[in-house]
């Protein structure tokens, strides 16, 4: 028989080190770059506007990061700006503190003759003022490196860092903080453990602040990134971090993360939002709520940990809507690839495609991340065509399109069929080939209308008809002797709204153009017509509606047999978009910007704005131990007012109220807070001001004396007011707070209207009353 009191004792080396485990992740104070404006490398199915970007970056500050990643600009298209851009754009211009912000870049490379070409991104982080940087290191390495091969990456990586310093300015004037992330970097460590450390070594001679590495595809097991952080740690040892960044290909994400800490790893980037499990990654909120739960303290002085799941949740389902976050390997979204970077592959070590399992690739479309091989893939499945189908120049014009409609603001769920679908079409729409001669060089015409289409082609003229006025492009063709439109293709009316055949001759074009584009404009076209030489210009031009449009004409020159120039064809192109610059765009979002937070009835601030300021200042009152005073105001038997006069009259008395709501306090934030209800937050302020204010408030709409006949007792428009004050608590809820002043509300209703009431916000009588 085991003798269980020896057995029992030999086990104790298993329980010390299981208690100095935990005590250590206890003590740590690990260092995280939030990433959760960088809604891509999740593989989100909605992108994140300009508007969520600052939001959330104000959100992610009032959280407690220090250290934030503001987006991916090596991610983008050397010549399709994205939304990251525009952000670092409207920060720099809005002088936002960017302090600990850092962007990602792309080292850069060496040319043949060993000079250093920066990568565009390096470009951009300079241009932006971002001051620091993750600079991303894709190693590609197949088998072991040659001395030579070891010695070419360090001499590319030192360039890109030199041209980093020489080149960007870093917080307070300082050098750039540069952390490196070895992209593939589980993988060197398999590949070439010996020449991965080599590179560690060397990188810890360079002026940078740290190192980190990662695991693209999710798919290494704790104990091996373990061991990979204890052999990068022991070549870049402290004061240079070392950070780590691991995927959720296998579902042990967080359990890897820990294990990074406890072999000495400083600290995880990270988002705290969870998305897609093939390359979702180990969420920062996960890591956070796991060392709390080890009873570590520091989490919970530096972080608002009461906020830790609220806004967790809220970005996740700015990012995803309702759909629910998914599990790696046996999820449903498992293998629905985002970006086919991320396919495991037979072979591969630590790899498990999916088809070792019985399942196969599927494919799920992100506005920002997923590439033409994803796009087709899922066309494919929607179409039940094969990837092949669809050519290469829609599928990039896709992705472009996608780029462009967040950087309008206005996301969508791409990944639905039909949303796909008119993506599609809207790619072939717009990727019409302008230098297409449609031209008939041996059938002049001088009819005009659509009818002329007939000779403008040749017998399949229906189906070019067809094709001619599907696209974006719009089709027009003038005679030049009679220099009469003989044809204009009827998407014209959509665009600028003069239908297709009120364009009769040139005269309407010139007409139609903005003054202070047209000279130069018809100078130039007319000259270049004459010359024969093909041509394009871009101007203003007027809608039916008076406005102007950015279009962009290019024409070409059709000539006779004898070399005659006897007419142009060209197509007119939608560049408005492209055309409003920076500033003007920048100037039309804050005009939206201030709009969504308007209320359009009354034109003083709406609930969206309200809910805002109130979580706001509700966390800064609870900081700070100040005051903070909430009304609410409720118009009296407003119904039967509609109900008599009308809803328009109905419409019109509030905007009344609203007006001599904001005569009676000047402070604070008036809303509307839905309905015939309106809202004052007062910051700052304590009950006696609060309760003067509600009755001034009262006061000044009763003594308005809005006639309102129905209303029985009273006779005129009055309002019933709920006011409540406190000093909050970090353990308070500010739903409680509402609740409380709305029940006041109520008592002041249910007591006869037209009067105030205030509740006692002491925290053990919550919801008390009292007049
Ligand atoms: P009480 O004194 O108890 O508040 O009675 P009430 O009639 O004001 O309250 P009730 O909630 O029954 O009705 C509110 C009315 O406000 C009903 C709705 O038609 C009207 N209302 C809400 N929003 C608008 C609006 O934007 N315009 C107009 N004209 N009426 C509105
Ligand atoms: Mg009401
Ligand atoms: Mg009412």
């Amino acid at each position: 028989m085991t003798d269980f009191a020896e057995l029992y004792a030999s086990l104790a080396g298993v329980q010390r080190e299981m208690a100095e485990k935990l005590a250590r992740l206890r003590a740590m104070r690990p260092f995280f770059i939030d990433l959760s404006l960088r809604e891509n490398a999740v593989g989100a199915s909605r992108g994140q506007t300009l508007d969520a970007k600052i939001t959330i970056l104000s959100r992610l500050r009032q959280f407690g990061f220090d250290d934030i990643l503001l987006g991916t600009l090596d991610y983008a298209m050397p010549d399709e700006p994205t939304v990251d851009d525009d952000f670092m754009v409207y920060l720099r211009d809005h002088d936002v503190d960017r302090r600990g912000c850092f962007a990602f870049t792309q080292v850069g490379t060496l040319d043949d003759d060993g000079r250093f070409l920066p990568d565009h991104s390096q470009y951009k982080l300079r241009d932006y003022a971002v001051p620091n940087t993750l600079h991303q290191l894709a190693l590609g390495w197949r088998g072991r490196q040659t001395e030579q091969q070891r010695e070419a990456l360090a001499s590319r990586l030192a360039a890109s860092i030199a041209w980093l310093h020489d080149n960007v300015v870093g917080e307070d004037g300082g050098p750039p903080r540069i952390i490196v992330n070895v992209i593939d970097g589980c993988d060197g460590f398999v590949t070439d453990a010996e020449s991965m450390c080599w590179v560690f070594d060397w990188l810890a001679g360079q002026a940078i602040e740290g190192v980190s590495f990662e695991d693209p595809r999710g798919t290494f097991l704790p104990f091996q990134v373990g061991a990979f952080v204890e052999m990068a740690r022991a070549f870049t040892p402290p004061p240079l971090k070392l950070l780590v960044h691991l995927h959720a290909g296998n579902g042990m994400e967080n359990a890897a993360a820990i294990e990074a800490l406890l072999k000495g790893a400083d600290g995880v980037w990270g988002a705290l939002s969870k998305q897609a499990a093939v390359i979702g990654h180990a969420s920062s909120s996960e890591l956070i709520a796991n060392l709390v739960r080890l009873g570590n303290p520091h989490l919970g002085e530096r972080f608002r940990l009461e906020r830790l799941l609220p806004l967790t949740r809220a970005l996740r389902r700015e990012l995803e809507g309702d759909t629910p976050v998914d599990w790696p390997i046996i999820g449903d979204n498992a293998y629905r690839l985002p970006l086919s970077d991320f396919r495991q592959r037979n072979g591969r070590f630590m790899d498990l495609p999916p088809e070792r399992i019985g399942g196969r690739y599927r494919y799920r479309l992100c506005p920002q991340v997923s590439d033409t091989e994803v796009i087709a893939g899922r066309l494919a499945e929607v179409t039940g065509q094969s990837m092949e189908t669809f050519g290469a120049s829609h599928l990039l014009e896709m992705m472009r399109l996608m780029r462009r409609e967040i950087r309008r603001g206005s996301p969508l769920l791409y990944d639905d069929p039909d949303t796909l679908l008119a993506l599609y079409r809207r790619a072939q729409a717009s990727h019409a080939e302008p230098s297409v001669s449609w031209g008939r060089e041996d059938s002049p015409s001088q009819e005009s209308g659509n009818d002329a289409l007939a000779p403008l082609l040749d017998d399949d003229t229906d189906i070019y008809r067809a094709l001619l006025e599907s696209t974006q492009a719009i089709p027009w063709r003038i005679d030049w002797e009679t220099l009469r439109f003989t044809y204009v293709g009827p998407q014209i009316a959509e665009l600028l709204g003069w239908p297709a055949d009120s364009w009769e001759s040139i005269e309407d074009w010139a007409e139609r153009m903005h003054p202070e584009d047209r000279d130069d404009v018809v100078d130039y076209c007319v000259m270049q017509s004459r010359s024969g030489i093909d041509h394009e210009a871009d101007y203003r031009a007027l809608t039916q509606s008076g406005d102007f449009r950015w279009v962009r004409d290019v024409v070409h020159v059709v000539r006779d047999k004898q070399g005659q120039v006897e007419a142009l064809v060209g197509f007119m192109f939608d560049i408005h978009d492209r055309k409003l610059g920076e500033q003007e765009r920048l100037a039309l979002q804050r005009r939206l910007e201030t709009l969504s937070f308007q209320d359009g009835l009354t034109e003083i601030a709406n609930r969206r704005m309200f809910d805002g300021q109130l979580m706001d200042e509700w966390l800064a009152a609870q900081k700070e131990a100040s005051q903070l005073s909430l009304i609410l105001v409720d118009v009296d038997h407003f119904k039967q007012y509609n109900d008599h006069y009308g809803h328009l009259a109905g419409d019109d008395c509030l905007r009344r109220v609203a007006k001599l709501l904001g005569e009676a306090c000047s402070e604070g934030l008036l809303a509307r807070y839905g309905g015939e209800e309106f809202v004052l937050l007062l910051p700052g302020c304590g009950p006696e001001v609060a309760q003067d204010i509600a009755e001034s408030c009262r006061r000044h709409v009763d003594k308005a004396a809005i006639e309102h006949i129905a209303s029985a007792e009273l006779g005129n428009i009055t309002i019933s007011v709920g006011v409540g004050s406190m000093v909050p608590r970090v353990d308070d809820e500010v739903e409680d707070f509402v609740t409380a002043v709305d029940s006041a509300l109520y008592r002041a209703k249910q007591e006869g209207r037209n009067r105030v009431i205030s509740c006692l916000m002491d925290r053990a009588k919550v919801g008390a009353v009292q007049h």
